[in-house]
């Protein structure tokens, strides 16, 4: 075989590894691959996907057509694993944040270019990681370093600390507005975060459960005053169905979505769920595996509450009971889809989607490492069985 022949083999090689399969008859191959060594000889023709028109029967998801795992199938894997996940997303959807999204006045326009700043003054949990903006000329990039966690606080800041998190939403608006206003590091307009933070209480019901903490802690320190005795301590429970457990003590407070307790009895429940405490010193981790992760983060993007991904988060129909549960990159590849007729906001996000994506895969891949490092013994027990039929 000559040099020639050898060169052209090793290039069809080349372009067939890196997924080059829309040459023309009689294209060159030479000039096709080794883009990196000679980029100014890169091929004029490229690979066109067409339009992105190919609609999912299962969920109505768009796809470009190649992206079918099955080319005689009408439904997508991607988007909702072939019809079987199945999620109610961003219903229903406050007109005042769906108009800072979609419009074209100067104020929506100041919203999304700032938009990760609005979400930060006003979110109930706070997402803490090393940030590193790469240097030089270039679109905006999101980049972290390490480990990503999220945290939340108490219900009243420590004495001398400013105001955070759920702490500002419980604001009165006029004193939330001045306080968070003027930081210089929110670059926020005042009358879009008075809307905002209106908005918010209006329709968020987390943002209404720590009001309501508020109002029951407020009443036991006036009677603690009248009585002559010590405030009782009050904490919160996020859950929606425990309404046995909260008949089971004497000072118990519900909404819809939360109870609050007044007293220091130890086994009211908060192992497994999350507890908000009066006034607390240190931060409290929320796990990424926690259905309210996401909403208590992201109050911008899921503005009337509801939850995340959580691990009992079940498939409409699924094969067998081990692929019962959707997985967490099933959750947000449904959510990230397009869809027609319906309004996602993470399309109009700008930098705070390039955060909430990076955000999403950090905790996919924390939960596969997780996942590996807590089935060890199993793990190793396949590999023996694989080695033992080799
Ligand atoms: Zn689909």
């Amino acid at each position: 075989m000559t040099q020639s022949e050898l060169d052209l083999r090793s290039a069809k090689h080349a372009a067939y590894r890196s997924g080059v399969r829309a040459l023309q008859p009689g294209h060159n191959l030479r000039t096709s691959v080794g883009i990196a060594r000679d980029y100014q000889r890169r091929p004029s023709s490229a690979h066109h996907l067409g339009n992105m028109d190919d609609s999912c029967s299962g969920c109505g998801a768009a796809h470009f057509r190649d992206e079918k795992a099955t080319p005689g199938r009408t439904q997508y894997m991607m988007c909702c694993a072939k019809n079987t996940v199945e999620l109610p997303l961003f219903e229903p959807f406050p007109e005042t944040l769906r108009s800072l999204y979609l419009n074209q006045d100067d104020d929506s326009k100041s919203f999304r270019k700032f938009i990760r700043n609005y979400n930060n003054a006003l979110p109930m949990a706070s997402m803490t990681a090393d940030i590193v903006t790469p240097q030089g000329f270039g679109p905006y990039c999101f980049r972290v370093h390490g480990q990503v966690y999220h945290t939340i606080g108490g219900l009243q800041p420590r004495d001398g600390d400013p105001p955070q998190c759920a702490q500002v939403l419980i604001m009165d608006t006029n004193e939330a507005a001045q306080e968070l206003c003027g930081r210089d590091a929110n670059r926020v307009v005042e009358s879009t975060f008075r809307t905002l933070h209106n908005m918010l209480n209006d329709s968020n019901p987390y943002v209404r459960a720590f009001r309501l903490m508020a109002q029951v802690a407020d009443e036991e320190s006036r009677n603690a005053q009248e009585q002559g005795r010590t405030s009782r301590p009050v904490r919160m429970v996020f859950e929606q169905n425990n309404a046995d457990d909260h008949r089971r003590y004497n000072f118990a407070t519900a909404n819809e979505v939360a109870i609050v307790y007044v007293g220091d009895e130890e086994s009211i429940l908060g192992d497994r769920f999350l507890v908000i405490h009066e006034q607390t010193g240190n931060l409290k981790f929320i796990s990424q595996l926690d259905k309210l992760c996401d909403p208590l983060t992201y109050t911008l993007l899921f503005p009337s509450g509801g939850h995340g991904w959580h691990p009992e988060m079940e498939r409409t129909e699924y094969a067998s009971p081990r692929r019962a549960r959707v997985t967490q990159k099933q959750y947000y590849s449904f959510v990230l889809s397009t869809r027609d007729r319906q309004f996602n906001p993470l399309h109009y996000a700008g930098k705070l989607l390039q955060q909430f994506i990076v955000d999403s895969w950090l905790k996919i891949e924390m939960n596969r490492l997780n996942f590996i490092r807590q089935n060890q013994h199993q793990l190793r027990l396949d590999t023996v069985q694989g080695l033992q039929l080799i």
